[in-house]
């Protein structure tokens, strides 16, 4: 039943400077997050700016900090592998920002905005958890120790930020909006 020219499911041939070993993966795989986690950097306080809760803004201007310090984090990391620590676009955190902007402008200000604001972060949090875990397992299998304790700190922080998003301000905000639809 395969159609054999649908673009969907055609082998792809590789770039000329495309990765052959894990090691090259996963150092293109640290370049994505070190481009997403800069990303992230420019974006959050503008996501801070829009929310009211004032729980919500403390934590992701905390986030911030915690983001400064993951950067530091894969500076080290790259250093320790010996390999240059320039990005590469990372189209998913890209496109993870983009639809947080999208929700401020889809929503007013106050818990509505605030629920929405949560429902991206979340989103972001989520993809740094798969990416994180990834790059632990690659590191992991290449015997870089000291960058799998490295990651690891990141990884945990990554999960936390999830949760805190999660139970303190999640609930809260949440029943709030659902109120506000009530009147
Ligand atoms: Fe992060
Ligand atoms: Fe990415
Ligand atoms: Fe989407
Ligand atoms: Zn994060």
């Amino acid at each position: 039943m395969k159609k054999e020219n649908r673009k969907t499911d055609k082998k792809v041939s590789a770039k000329s400077d495309a990765a052959d070993g894990l090691r090259e993966l996963f150092i293109d795989e640290l370049k994505d997050i070190i481009y997403a986690e800069r990303a992230l950097v420019k974006a959050l306080p503008k996501m801070a700016k829009n929310a009211s809760e004032p729980k919500l803004v403390a934590a992701i201007e905390e986030h911030v900090r915690v983001t400064e310090g993951q950067i530091d984090r894969l500076d080290q990391i790259f250093e320790l592998l010996g390999e240059s620590n320039r990005g590469k676009k990372c189209d998913a955190m890209e496109g993870l920002i983009k639809e947080g902007e999208s929700i401020l402008e889809d929503t007013q200000p106050g818990s509505v905005r605030d629920a929405g604001i949560i429902s991206a972060s979340q989103k972001i949090e989520h993809y740094e958890i798969a990416s994180y875990g990834t790059l632990v397992a690659f590191a992991k299998t290449l015997g870089q120790d000291e960058v799998v304790v490295l990651l690891e700190a990141t990884l945990a922080e990554e999960k936390e930020a999830d949760a805190l998003l999660t139970d303190s301000a999640y609930n809260a905000i949440n029943f709030d909006a659902a109120d506000e639809e009530q009147d």
